[in-house]
């Protein structure tokens, strides 16, 4: 086996099945200052522990929750509180390439490609033994002393804004060569959308389902449920451009509620309602669609985190029986099951990602994902490209 020679990250794309690459000291990182402050600064390369690896960060997709993150603080955790000003890195979407391995790590070799999923469960608590390690009851207990084991990097503990990151070895999922980075880094949105859909049985063939709100995780829902063989598959939305892509993934029909009545529509295309609707807006209008749209008997997932209580016909649940499923993140290893698809090329996530910039330019990355500039939808930033601004 050779050697690495020098420091340069970059050279590693020549070391895949090498037993080594050459790992800098420090690293470029983005940190959080103030509320929607992210300052480039330089941090000690962390070092994998048990059960973990060091992921050279390649590509990061950016997701409405960093945004959020970024603004709000929530629902990032860092030492049981918001996450300003603690040299913190978010950034949850990311793929990237194994350049050490923590002790006793066989799992995985130095130079595979990877794509992760945000959270590495406790493993000891009840939830995390259930599979369901996103609702993990030690969450964000593991920064400093206060090691519980679990991590959910760019969240509770350092994300992919950065030039390397270190993953649990559960959290990581081989990437096939002939994927690109940048889909590659569309794994969890997928993972996030297997999940409701398996959460709500699974079963969906031949069966019909909604998706309302054609976000990233609204697309990737009707390409599952598509290629989980769901018939018909119904998306609402009100951006053209967005539910073109959607029938691009693999949508039936697609409903725009500034045109006509969406309930009425699903209605008349499903006789009785939809078995299945999942709720990717959150909002008060879409949440009592979901309820009136839904036949007796059907299931409704709740993928959404709306920020206020909302108003909804609780009665018209029990009477229909009507059973609701709240879902946080990508539990069960479903992104597992979303790579599968993505693999097979079931359908193309990749339809859904619009911009790439280099990491140097994630404010501008970050600009285009808040304000939809030119029409993104999952801007993705890169370790491989060199900054433009
Ligand atoms: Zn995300
Ligand atoms: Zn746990």
């Amino acid at each position: 086996m050779e050697r690495a020679q020098g420091g340069e990250s970059s050279k590693a794309d020549a070391l895949a099945g090498s037993d080594t690459m050459t790992v800098p000291q420090t690293m470029k990182a983005w940190v959080l200052g103030d509320p929607e402050e992210l300052i480039l600064t330089e941090k000690p390369v962390p070092t994998p522990a048990k059960a973990e690896a060091l992921v050279r960060i390649d590509a990061v997709a950016i997701c409405a929750t960093d945004l959020e993150i970024i603004k709000y603080g929530t629902p990032a955790l860092i030492e049981g509180g918001p996450p300003f000003n603690k040299n913190f890195t978010p950034g949850h979407e990311y793929m990237g390439t194994i350049a050490a391995l923590g002790p006793g790590v066989d799992e995985f070799e130095i130079g595979d490609r990877v794509t992760v999923e945000i959270h590495a469960g406790c493993g000891q608590c009840k939830r995390c033994r259930m599979g369901m390690y996103t609702s993990c009851h030690n969450y964000g207990l593991n920064y400093g002393a206060m090691d519980k084991g679990h991590r959910a990097n760019g969240f509770t503990t350092d994300g992919g804004f950065a030039e390397y990151a270190v993953n649990n070895i559960n959290t990581m999922i081989r990437v096939p060569d002939e994927m690109t980075d940048e889909e590659a880094t569309l794994v969890v949105t997928a993972g996030t959308s297997m999940y409701g859909i398996t959460e709500l049985g699974g079963l969906v063939a031949g069966e019909s389902v909604v998706v309302i709100g054609p976000g990233p995780i609204g697309l990737l829902a009707v390409a599952v449920a598509k290629a989980l063989g769901a018939s018909p598959v119904i998306l609402i939305g009100t951006r053209k451009n967005r539910n073109d892509i959607g029938t691009a993934l693999g949508a039936d029909v697609t409903i725009n509620p500034k045109e006509e009545d969406a309930v009425e529509r699903v209605m008349a295309l499903t006789g009785k309602g939809a078995d299945y609707v999942v709720d990717c807006a959150g909002n008060e209008t879409t949440v009592n669609q979901a309820v009136q749209m839904t036949n007796r008997g059907g299931r409704i997932c709740l993928a959404a985190f709306p920020k206020e209580p909302v108003n909804f016909n609780l009665g018209a649940i029990a009477v229909n029986n009507i059973y609701l499923y709240g879902i946080r993140g990508e539990g069960r290893s479903a992104t597992h099951r979303a790579m599968a698809f993505m693999a097979e090329k079931r359908f193309d996530a990749g339809l859904i990602h619009t911009h790439t910039f280099a990491m140097d330019d994630l404010p501008t990355a970050l600009r285009y994902a808040r304000d939809r500039v030119d029409d993104a939808i999952k801007v993705v930033v890169s370790n491989k490209l060199d900054a433009k601004t």
